[in-house]
């Protein structure tokens, strides 16, 4: 894709409620699919999710809009993967160990008086920011995850933090009315839809005066990917694209003001390899390609080798697509809001 197709397109946006948008791509359930699992190499893992897909979506394709108004980019359906999604698109997950999000939330945190904190990480992933929080910012006792996968779960809880299980949304007890200090949400509110329900729980489980720490991905960096043959930020698993306003709408929607708001900065080598690695899932995704050849051999050793080799192909045609970026844009943003009212 070299350009977004930009017709006007109604659809009812997620976070303002503007009915009009652009329309940006649309996407057939294989290729959202195939974007995940590719149908060479796992045939019926593959034929499960584009059926699957279908379920979610209630048709065979799915739009990705921007609204007019605070230019929020969704897919049109706006529906989130759900378990058996997220358990056929991964057949592998990895957990980072220290993301620039998790710094500048911890740097927030640390400033604060920190007797008797309460603090709450939703989808902890394996507890890599929780353990540096408990180490000397927040008690242990005092701080609760919770994590969909049972792996991150047994990691949080092994460490001594508890970990529920269940979606934050329907959690109901009591006990967790106002109670947190802190909540923190990292890369996960892009993949989450019912966005009105959702910070009305954050709300309800924040004091006032309390914090909301959210990151999610760059938009800006997004769109130079998919206009540059790297990966598209592809639905149901990514269904939102965010930006500084969106933010400020959906904040005082519901009892929230940002507090601070900043975007990661990028360095050229970290950049230009995922973006170089971004083409080559990308390019590995069309059937009979250099690419999807490499992805489909089954020796180990080779597979390896091969895959070293189509990376060092796409990495020099991508270091000129690169430097062509108006600004060096960090795969992070992050804000932080504080509750103003119930
Ligand atoms: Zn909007």
């Amino acid at each position: 894709m070299q350009k977004y197709s930009l017709l006007p397109k109604e659809a009812k946006c997620p976070v303002c409620s503007t009915n009009k948008a652009h329309h940006l791509w649309t996407v057939t359930s294989k290729e959202a699919a195939q974007h995940f699992v590719l149908a060479e190499k796992h045939p019926e893992r593959f034929a499960d999710l584009v059926s699957h897909i279908e379920v979610l979506w209630g048709k065979s394709t799915c739009d990705v809009v921007r609204c007019d108004n605070c230019e929020f980019c969704y897919s049109n359906p706006y529906i989130a993967g759900d378990a058996r999604f997220y358990s056929l698109a991964y057949i592998y997950s990895s957990y980072p160990t220290w993301k620039w999000e998790f710094q500048q939330t911890y740097d927030v945190l640390n400033k604060r008086s920190k007797s008797n904190l309460k603090f709450m990480e939703i989808g902890a992933g394996d507890g890599a920011f929780v353990k540096r929080v408990a180490e000397n910012i927040v008690p242990k006792e005092n701080i609760f995850c919770t994590e969909f996968s049972v792996y991150g779960r047994e990691q949080i809880e092994k460490f001594g933090v508890k970990c529920f299980a269940d979606d934050f949304r329907n959690l109901s007890n009591p006990e967790l009315m106002k109670n947190f200090d802190a909540v923190c949400m990292f890369q996960v509110l892009e993949h989450l839809d019912n966005l009105g329900p959702l910070f009305q729980k954050l709300n309800w489980l924040i004091k006032s005066g309390g914090s909301l720490f959210i990151a999610v991905p760059n938009g800006s960096r997004i769109e130079f990917n998919e206009l540059n043959g790297a990966l598209l930020d592809m639905p149901p698993n990514h269904i939102g694209r965010w930006n500084k306003k969106c933010f400020e709408i959906i904040g005082s929607q519901n009892g929230f003001r940002v507090e601070d708001y900043k975007m990661e900065d990028d360095s050229f080598v970290a950049g230009v390899k995922e973006f170089a690695f971004y083409r080559l899932l990308r390019n590995s995704q069309k059937s009979g390609s250099f690419e999807n050849q490499v992805f489909k051999i089954k020796n180990k050793h080779v597979f390896k080798a091969m895959k070293m080799a189509a990376f060092a192909v796409n990495l020099v045609l991508a270091i000129p697509v690169f430097t062509k970026k108006e600004s060096r844009l960090g795969s992070s943003q992050w804000v932080h809001f504080i509750k103003t009212n119930d």
